[in-house]
């Protein structure tokens, strides 16, 4: 299980106080969602229980889940985990690690990484979506990221990045989902025990990003 990084604790940390995440509103839950919801979330087992726990005791009684490792990051604008890209290289060079040809897969890992390319995982997600939104009839689309995530971890992406990517998905689920209501919540993983869900506004955050970003830049340049 991977530990938060000491800039992404700083950056939630001045998040929470600046109140752009916001303590999950059990009354926001029944009166929004009705008290149900299409979760888009990461796969991670390890942090699965809390939510569930979490969302329930907030009045989340009925909800059809679309899990994948790095949840909802693929859905955003030119992420990184949009398609398997060197996934793909890294399962073949494995397949065929024992093998007397494993070491041309090795050779191709770079054309290999640009065939992981055309596998795209956000359509792919984006026809779970849809498919679930039909089967449960359901209006809220729930975007769930959380922090340290194994995969925003693979991609090198801190928490700003997949904020800005979670943002980015929830634009994009609107237009192609226009009478759908997309709620934004991020799971915190403090590494010290607690645990906390919170609920953000796409347009405060960006605002809040924007406002703060040289500060962010000075944070990580020291780090
Ligand atoms: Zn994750």
């Amino acid at each position: 299980m991977g530990k938060i990084t000491v800039f992404d604790t700083a950056v939630l940390e001045k998040a929470v106080a600046d109140r752009v995440l916001e303590t999950v509103d059990r009354e926001k839950i029944q009166t929004e969602a009705n008290g149900e919801g299409l979760l888009v979330g990461c796969a991670d087992g390890d942090q699965r229980g809390d939510t569930e726990d979490h969302l329930k005791s907030k009045g989340l009684h009925r909800r059809h889940e679309v899990l994948s490792n790095g949840g909802a990051l693929s859905l955003g604008p030119k992420s990184p985990a949009r398609s398997l890209n060197r996934m793909l290289s890294e399962f073949v060079i494995h397949m065929t690690k024992e093998t007397w040809y494993g070491w041309i897969a090795r050779l191709l890992s770079g054309v290999i990484t640009m065939i992981g390319c055309l596998f795209r995982l956000d359509l792919v997600q984006l026809i779970q979506i849809h498919k679930g939104l039909e089967l449960k009839r359901m209006g809220v689309i729930i975007l769930m990221p959380h922090v340290p995530c194994g995969v925003a971890a693979y991609y090198n992406l801190d928490v700003i990045d997949q904020l800005r990517l979670i943002i980015g998905a929830k634009r994009r689920l609107k237009k192609i989902f226009p009478d759908k209501r997309i709620m934004l919540l991020i799971h915190v993983d403090w590494s010290n025990g607690d645990r906390r869900t919170y609920r953000f506004s796409a347009a405060a955050m960006e605002a809040w990003i924007s406002t703060n970003h040289s500060l962010f830049t000075t944070l990580k340049a020291r780090l």
